[in-house]
C-alpha cells in the first residue's frame, strides 16, 4: 500500500528537527529520551508508547496487539500514519512546539522504509545509538522491567528473543540510510546516569542549542 505523494496532507510547514534514538530492547532509551527531553525542553515521542496508547477495541490497536504479540513489527506504512496523526495532535494541542523544541524520537524509524518515508517529515540532526552486546543480560533486564510495569508483552522469552533479531536485522540495516558523521554510539551496558552522562558531554551543544 504505497502512498502517492500528492495525497500526503503536510503537517507542518517544514521538516521536524529531530534527534533519532536507537538502542536493543532493553537498552534504556525510552529512559535516556525522557531525561533529555526534561534537561532540554525538548520533545520526546516514543513510538512504543504511542501504540500501547491506542486503544486496543480500535482497529489500529488491535493491528498492534497482533503484531507486538509475537514480536514482530507494525507494517510500516501504518506505523507512519498512525505516527504522522499522533504529531499533527501534539502540535494542534500546543504540547509539541517544532519551532522550538527537537524531537527526540526513540523507536521509530525501525525499518528503511520507514525511514524514507519520514524524510519528507522530519531533518535529523543527530542519531544516538546505544550498543549493548550483552544480550542475555537485556532480557533479564526486559522481564524484571516486565514486572514492574506490568508490560506483558515483555514477559514472554521467546518474543523478547524475536525482538532482538527484529532490531539486529533491521534497525541496524537502517543506520545506513543516514549519512555516518550523525552517528554517534554509546556504551548502554553502564549504570543509567552514567550512559547520561555521556550522552549529554557529547550532545550538550545539540541540546542546548534548539532555539532560534
Ligand atoms: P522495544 O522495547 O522493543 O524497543 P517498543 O516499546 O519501542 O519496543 O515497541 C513495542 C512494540 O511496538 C514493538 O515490538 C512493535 O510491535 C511496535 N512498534 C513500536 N515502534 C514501531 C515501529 N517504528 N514500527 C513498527 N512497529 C513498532
Amino acid at each position: 500500500m504505497r502512498q502517492d505523494p500528492s495525497e500526503i496532507i503536510p503537517i507542518a510547514s517544514e521538516p521536524f528537527r529531530s534527534i533519532l534514538i536507537f538502542g536493543p530492547p532493553g537498552s534504556g532509551k525510552g529512559t535516556l529520551g525522557k531525561f533529555l527531553s526534561t534537561a532540554g525542553n525538548h520533545f520526546h515521542l516514543s513510538s512504543g508508547d504511542i501504540f500501547r496508547g491506542l486503544s486496543p477495541e480500535s482497529p489500529a490497536g488491535k493491528l498492534f496487539h497482533t503484531y507486538a504479540g509475537k514480536g514482530h513489527l507494525v507494517p510500516d506504512e501504518v506505523t507512519i500514519e498512525i505516527w504522522k496523526h499522533y504529531v499533527g495532535g501534539l502540535i494542534a494541542t500546543n504540547r509539541y512546539f517544532p519551532h522550538e523544541q527537537f524531537l527526540l524520537l526513540d523507536g521509530v524509524p525501525r525499518t528503511v522504509r520507514q525511514a524514507e518515508i519520514l524524510d519528507q517529515y522530519i531533518k535529523v540532526m543527530k542519531i544516538i545509538v546505544l550498543t549493548m552486546d550483552n544480550t542475555e543480560g537485556l532480557i533479564k533486564r526486559m522481564q524484571r522491567r516486565a514486572i514492574i510495569e506490568r508490560r506483558m508483552d515483555d514477559a514472554d522469552e521467546k518474543v523478547l528473543r524475536t525482538r532482538m533479531q527484529v532490531y539486529e536485522k533491521e534497525t541496524l540495516t537502517l543506520l545506513k540510510h543516514y549519512p555516518s558523521e550523525l552517528i554517534v554510539e554509546f556504551n548502554a551496558d553502564q549504570r543509567p546516569l552514567e550512559v547520561l552522562r555521556d550522552v549529554l558531554i557529547e550532545m550538550s551543544y545539540f541540546l542546548s542549542h534548539s532555539e532560534e
